[in-house]
């Protein structure tokens, strides 16, 4: 007997998905029907029960072993239905999946035969979403016939958490647009070339990913009138910057580093004064050494300066190839053009950060307070004055001492030299390694993007590789500024699958009532309007003249009592477990989950300043590539009012002004979306853990598709082709009709429920599962 409130097909001995722990759902039936709970007894272990909530229980298709390529053709869509229509494509290595127009795309952690073959690229040219099999090569070529048709451009957001697969599924749609509506010419090797390139100095292997990406991107391809590519231009977004100075356990700092001292030549070597990189701090702390000592002496010569040690240090990864992929990036650098200058003023300032980050310091042991280099450092600064066209002298006076501005006793802008202690000169150091290679890697991006020039484009294909929602144990404000832009990306995904859905529903002239969704503009807002947004507190904090990371916490919390999003740390068990104050933190519910942010360090990440004697320091560089680095920086034309402050470029108001230009981009473009899921945290191939996939299907916003797509009408089908499928079914008398009234005759002598489907202007729009089921009647009933 069916109970009120439980959605349909929910009834005593109907298969239902149960939630399990690690599974995401257990099979089962129901056996009782309570209140607000159920008690199910699952299926492979029989005369046991479980009690499960009935909102987390879903009905299940008939043959669970059965999968669509469109998941909105099974007859439940929820949540469980989902899941394992993906874990059953997954198990037969089907990782793409449709859900309407929206691409679910799993990492298969192996090479899967010709899914991405030349021939494989050749099928999917000009062929419409869904004659095919799901490939995100389908979703390519919509958006180049979308562009075409539309005249209009277009963007594939492809989103997910870290090693779900982004920037791979990423590199097959430039590839594939690329090789089939380029020219032939070496423009489109130059964009697809681009990426080690982007790759050596923007990704890092972490605990999540070999090879991941610590920036955002978009990638636009542009095309002239004739839809032939142009040219490419690359956006870039928030450098992990943390990394240069500081890596985790068992995580690395950017590949470039070990690629270079693994892969370059003797001569190079040399003149970098490089070595393995056990010796580099930069290099060897937070890293656990990845051989254990007994099988290093295995692997390492016992002659220490043999060519052999410097390119296997303990710090060698086993799982990477250093050397290699050196090779690879300079024959990449090689065909995008870079001369053997450039890529040396590229090598040359990577070493010049390692050389820096070795300068170590020691109390003076005075009154004074101040410190100096530690003796027994060697040639370290010689070797990274050199690498960077400093002077030595200065390089050491600016990291030991900072110029202040005294303004007391009436000696109004008196330039005096402050000693440093050696805690306030390591951050020094750290904060100018940081400032030169992020700026490097903006040279990078530059450079790349003069790669492809193109003089006027009509349209172009962007692709949006960027880290989706994330929370781990602790988080800050990276993760601050990550979840911020995927509120920002979800409302738009919203505004998109949901307006997409209502307008065709009112073009089709069908009277369904319009749907519902949380709008998320209250924490968009929380975070970024203008003077009480958490930024904006932020921004106020950096400015103060002594800032501090609890009183930023306690500004964001006073200023936001009541706010629905905000979450005082004491309150929440999120927090409790490792006894956060108010002052150390928020909580933010965003729509992927509630969030705990720690605070500290928020004041010092948000300011991409550098102070004063540094900065100058390095815009009077002997070197030219180096003043460069540094040219248009906002603070460099230095005035007597600037010595001595810390003048403050706030990094989340530029991320905040960056994202709202990505976004009115995008809003102006045709999209689509990619939502890659990580199979397991192992990072193999064929095992699916289905609790993890699950919690991902429902960050991504997948969950809220489902729901919308259950109460209205997801299968859709033109008259004219229903005509054409059934009309050898039908007494000869049905098939004159027009195709419209042929479908309308048809349904009615069916005795088709009347809610089941719904006749708009040009096709049938069916409710989940019904034009499956209606497609089984017609065939099995002569
Ligand atoms: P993300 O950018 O989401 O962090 P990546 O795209 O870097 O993740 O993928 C992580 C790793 O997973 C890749 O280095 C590759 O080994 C593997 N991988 C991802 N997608 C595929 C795929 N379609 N086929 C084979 N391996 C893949
Ligand atoms: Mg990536």
């Amino acid at each position: 007997m069916q109970k009120l409130g439980l959605p349909c097909a929910m009834e005593d001995g109907k298969p239902v998905w149960a939630p399990h722990p690690t599974d995401g759902f257990q099979l089962g039936t129901i056996i009782d029907i309570g209140a607000d709970t159920l008690t199910i007894e699952p299926l492979n272990q029989k005369g046991k029960t479980i009690l499960a909530p009935i909102s987390q229980v879903f009905p299940a298709e008939d043959d669970v072993n059965k999968h669509v390529e469109d998941n909105c053709s099974l007859m439940y869509l929820n949540e469980a239905t989902l899941l394992n229509n993906i874990r059953v494509r997954y198990s037969k290595d089907k990782i793409y999946t449709f859900v309407a127009n929206i691409l679910v795309a799993v990492n298969p952690y192996f090479d899967i035969p010709s899914l991405y073959s030349p021939d494989t690229v050749k099928q999917y040219q000009g062929k419409s979403l869904g004659t095919l099999p799901p490939h995100v090569y389908a979703v390519a070529d919509k958006a180049y016939r979308d562009m075409k048709v539309l005249k209009m451009s277009q963007s594939i957001i492809v989103s997910g958490e870290s090693g779900a697969g982004k920037t791979e599924n990423t590199k097959f749609v430039l590839r594939y647009l690329t090789t089939s509506y380029g020219t032939g010419q070496d423009i489109e090797e130059r964009i697809v070339e681009a990426n080690p390139l982007l790759e050596a100095f923007g990704n890092a292997k972490t605990v999540r990913n070999n090879n991941s990406s610590r920036f955002g991107k978009f990638v636009e391809i542009h095309f002239n009138e004739k839809n032939t590519v142009v040219g490419g231009f690359v956006s870039h977004y928030l450098l992990e910057k943390s990394r240069i100075c500081m890596q985790s356990k068992e995580e690395r700092n950017y590949h470039i580093f070990y690629r270079l001292c693994a892969g370059a030549s003797e001569g190079i070597q040399q003149k970098l004064h490089l070595s393995s990189p056990d010796n580099f701090r930069y290099l060897n702390r937070g890293c656990t050494q990845f051989f254990a000592n007994k099988d290093r002496e295995k692997v390492i010569p016992q002659n220490r300066k043999s060519p052999e040690h410097l390119k296997l240090g303990g710090l060698n990864d086993p799982l990477l190839d250093d050397q290699g992929d050196f090779n690879r990036m300079c024959t990449a650098m090689k065909k995008i053009g870079l001369d053997d200058t450039e890529k040396l003023n590229l090598f040359q300032v990577v070493a010049g950060v390692l050389h820096l980050g070795n300068i170590d310091f020691e109390d003076m042991g005075s009154s004074s307070g101040g410190c100096t280099l530690k003796n027994g450092s060697g040639p370290t600064l010689e070797y990274c004055a050199e690498l960077l066209g400093l002077e030595e002298e200065d390089l050491r006076v600016s990291l030991t001492t900072r110029v202040m501005l005294t303004t007391a006793g009436g000696a109004k802008g008196t330039v005096i030299k402050v000693p440093l202690k050696v805690e306030q000169a390591n951050n020094a150091r750290d904060a100018l390694a940081k400032a030169i290679y992020s700026r490097l890697f903006d040279h990078v991006v530059r450079r790349v993007n003069q790669c492809f020039p193109f003089e006027t484009s009509s349209n172009f294909i962007g692709v949006l590789d960027i880290a989706g929602f994330e929370y781990f144990e602790h988080n800050s404000f990276e993760q601050f500024c990550i979840n911020y832009c995927n509120e920002k990306l979800q409302q738009f995904f919203n505004e998109r699958i949901l307006k997409e859905e209502q307008e065709l529903y009112q073009k089709e002239g069908l009277g369904v009532n319009e749907v519902h969704y949380v709008d998320n503009q209250d924490c968009i807002d929380l975070v970024e309007a203008k003077l009480i947004g958490i930024l904006d507190i932020l921004d106020e904090e950096n400015r103060l003249p002594q800032p501090s990371d609890q009183h930023f916490a306690e500004a964001v919390h006073s200023k936001h009592r009541d706010h629905f999003r905000l979450i005082v740390p004491r309150k929440s068990k999120l927090a409790v477990h490792r006894n956060l104050r108010d002052d150390e933190g928020f909580i933010i519910r965003h729509f992927a989950g509630a969030v705990c942010y720690e605070t500290a360090q928020f004041v010092e990440k948000n300011n991409d300043a550098l102070h004063m004697s540094l900065e100058s320091l390095v815009c009077e560089s002997r070197d030219a590539f180096v003043r460069q680095l540094f040219e248009n920086s906002s603070n460099s034309k230095d005035s007597k009012q600037k010595a001595g402050k810390l003048s403050f470029i706030s990094v989340g108001n530029k991320f905040k002004t960056q994202l709202n230009l990505l976004l009115e981009k995008l809003r102006s473009t045709g999209s689509s979306f990619v939502r890659c899921v990580k199979p397991n945290l192992k990072m193999v191939s064929h095992q699916f853990e289905g609790a993890q996939i699950l919690s991902q299907l429902q960050c991504s916003g997948m969950v809220s598709v489902l729901d919308l797509m259950q109460g209205g009408f997801p299968s859709r089908a033109p008259f004219h082709e229903l005509y054409n499928m059934y009309k050898q079914y039908m007494p000869s008398k049905l098939t004159r009709l027009d195709p419209r009234l042929f479908c309308k005759a048809l349904f009615k002598a069916l005795g088709l429920n009347e809610n089941d489907y719904k006749f708009g202007l040009t096709r049938v729009f069916f409710r989940p599962g019904k034009f499956a089921e209606f497609d089984q009647i017609m065939k099995s009933d002569p």
